[in-house]
């Protein structure tokens, strides 16, 4: 199942308020979505049929929208329920939920404001971004050769289709060169995230992580701060220079699909897997289960 091709599977996809057969999810290739990007979507996970933090990743994909000034024709409740059903329907416990919109065919001019906007949901079995022997042994990083692009640049807050080429390209060169993901830096040199999850380091019992000026502020970052809280854990929110990367003892990346993923290497640079990191990966697994 997991090396099928995912446009060959059974199941059912929910597309604009209807349970589609999941090989006839289709569109046409004249969307705008496909043209010029004009999509966003979410990446979510439940665990054991239930869906953690549903509506916060519903709300998300609700802000991305209208900051590309779509308009979903449905309310969020009305999303949260699709996906769950969309869930039942599949008979999932366990699962990555993929939630789409995008711009019709209806205008190939640029603005497309004249183009209906869709919505789809799917959902599938998918354990771990990163295998459990990359998590044991610590995912080895290398310098992206792209950067994230600014505020001023793209509307970089929103989780949209268009700024993933930076994410495809880093993650590309690392897979060519044996590595598991790629550090990426913003447009001013700073630390920024990897390529689908943020990025946290550790020293002497605390947590340093960038400012989210610059990249997705993402919702399990989120969770993390709230479980180091929890625990009396201080962190720092800060700028942080590639020339720091030495001065930590551990780091790890967050992410919706990535969970809490201990990093081993960036490139020069060693990292420990301490029981900082090992009692907030239990927290995260306990949290998401609750
Ligand atoms: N940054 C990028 C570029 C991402 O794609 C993701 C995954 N959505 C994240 C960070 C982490 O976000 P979240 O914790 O909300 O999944």
């Amino acid at each position: 199942m997991l090396d099928q091709p995912y446009d060959d599977r059974d199941g059912w996809i929910w597309i604009d308020g209807k349970m589609v057969p999941w090989r006839e999810a289709k569109i046409h290739v004249l969307s705008h979505g496909l043209n010029y990007a004009s999509a966003v979507f979410e990446g979510t996970r439940a665990y054991g049929g239930k869906i953690f933090k549903c509506e916060e990743h519903t709300a998300r994909l609700f802000y991305s929208a209208e900051t590309l000034r779509m308009k979903i024709p449905y309310s969020q409740d009305e999303v949260n329920a699709a996906t769950r059903e969309v869930l039942q329907k599949n008979n999932l416990g366990d699962a990555y939920i993929r939630p789409l919109v995008w711009r019709g065919p209806e205008q190939m001019g640029i603005a497309g404001l004249k183009t209906q906007t869709h919505i789809m949901i799917a959902a599938w079995f998918w354990p771990s971004y990163f295998t459990p022997e990359q998590h044991e042994r610590g995912l080895r990083l290398m310098m992206a050769n792209w950067q994230r692009i600014s505020a001023k640049a793209a509307p970089i807050h929103a989780k949209a289709s268009g700024l993933y080429v930076t994410s495809t390209m880093a993650k590309q060169e690392a897979d060519a060169l044996g590595y598991d993901d790629a550090l990426v830096l913003d447009h001013r040199g700073h630390v920024a995230e990897a390529t689908v999850a943020n990025i946290f380091f550790v020293k002497n019992g605390e947590l340093h992580t960038p400012t989210p000026d610059a990249f997705l502020d993402g919702i399990t970052r989120q969770t993390v701060l709230e479980l180091a809280a929890r625990r009396g854990i201080k962190v720092h929110i800060r700028t942080i220079l590639p020339s720091e990367l030495g001065d930590f003892d551990g780091c790890f990346l967050t992410g919706t699909a990535a969970e809490i993923a201990p990093v081993g290497e960036i490139a020069e640079h060693r990292y420990k897997l301490g029981d900082l990191v090992r009692g907030l990966m239990q927290d995260y697994a306990a949290e998401v289960r609750k």
